[in-house]
């Protein structure tokens, strides 16, 4: 059998790597997976693909690719609340590169173990370079955070800063120099899963910001019916961003309609601020009440001088 056969590659780059887990009675190799989920559990899945050249430049390393393919899954399940468990990985692939695979490979691995969560399978076929991973978690019986239940008076937060990934997508493709503080930003995102977990306990509704926070809080108030007003100087800018100096409706644009950037955005009612801070110490990252929701529906922005502006629920669109 040639060095390049499928099932040599899969053996080599994914096989040997894949490790055991709870719940997973059998992985790869064979027709497909079995997974067990406890009685008092409900499984949570989804799926995401990044297709190169609309999700990522054509120049970026492979385990950057794998490692923002399994990022973006692992942060829907946060945005869920979920535990990670296991993901499945559909690979196409124009050639069969060895360097390119065992980079890909340790990239996918080093995060899979972070988060304990196990590859079961997938498919490898020849075709334009693109990387679909599915992703299967376990939440405790109707806890899952959904985007429905913001209720009229509720706080809205985010965890992080807004619009450094966004801003990192525009200078790579106007081919401008940009810190690497930046380029980990678009790369690198860290799921928020201790945080989506620990949300369980008091918020409303949650979502992952992957199209901007005016277009995924968007999506809270369609599935909830309900609206937002935003405070403009509440919203979170990173130093580096702030260090840029840019032209306040330019940050403006980035903070409210910056992609990619993969932080929690939810709602909680005022009675569980407290409780909500208190838990907050503890996180590895900052956490920003931003605004509140409201009865009138659409999203509105009020700026420091008291003026409020309606935000077009759209998401900034990076590839136009
Ligand atoms: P089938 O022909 O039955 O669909 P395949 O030959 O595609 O099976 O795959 C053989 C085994 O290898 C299966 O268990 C499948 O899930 C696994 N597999 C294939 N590609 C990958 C991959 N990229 N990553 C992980 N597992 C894979
Ligand atoms: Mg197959």
């Amino acid at each position: 059998m040639s060095n390049n056969s499928e099932f040599n590659l899969i053996a080599t780059y994914f096989q040997s790597h894949a490790q055991q887990a709870q719940h997973v009675v059998h992985g790869i190799g064979d027709d497909a997976a079995i997974i067990e989920c406890p009685a008092d559990q409900q499984y949570v899945i989804s799926v995401d693909t990044l297709n190169e050249g609309i999700h990522f430049f054509t120049d970026t390393p492979a385990d950057a690719i794998a490692y923002k393919a399994l990022a973006v899954n692992l942060s829907d399940m946060a945005a869920m609340g979920a535990q990670p468990v296991w993901f499945t990985l559909a690979l196409s692939l124009p050639r069969v590169d060895h360097d390119w695979l065992t980079s890909f490979s340790q990239g996918l691995f080093a995060l899979a173990q972070q988060y304990q969560v196990a590859l079961i399978g997938g498919d490898t076929t020849r075709g334009p370079l693109s990387v679909t991973i599915q992703i299967g978690g376990l939440v405790a019986r109707d806890r899952a955070l959904l985007r429905s239940g913001a209720q009229v008076d509720d706080l809205i937060y985010v965890t992080g800063t807004l619009g450094d990934a966004a801003y990192a997508v525009a200078m790579q493709q106007q081919q401008q120099p940009l810190d690497n503080y930046f380029i980990q930003c678009l790369q690198r995102p860290q799921p928020r899963l201790e945080i989506g977990r620990a949300l369980t306990a008091c918020a409303t509704a949650c979502i992952d910001i992957s199209d901007g926070l005016a277009a995924d809080l968007g999506h809270i108030l369609e599935r909830s019916q309900k609206g937002a007003l935003l405070y403009q100087e509440q919203l979170p800018v990173s130093a580096a961003m702030q260090a840029l100096q840019l032209p306040a409706s330019q940050l403006s644009d980035y903070l409210l309609y910056g992609g990619d950037n993969y932080e929690l955005c939810f709602t909680i009612a005022e009675q569980d601020r407290t409780r909500l801070e208190a838990l907050a110490q503890h996180w590895p990252c900052s956490l920003t009440y931003i605004g509140r929701i409201t009865n009138e529906p659409g999203l509105r922005v009020q700026t420091m001088d008291g003026v409020i502006h309606t935000v077009q629920q759209k998401g900034f669109d990076h590839f136009v």
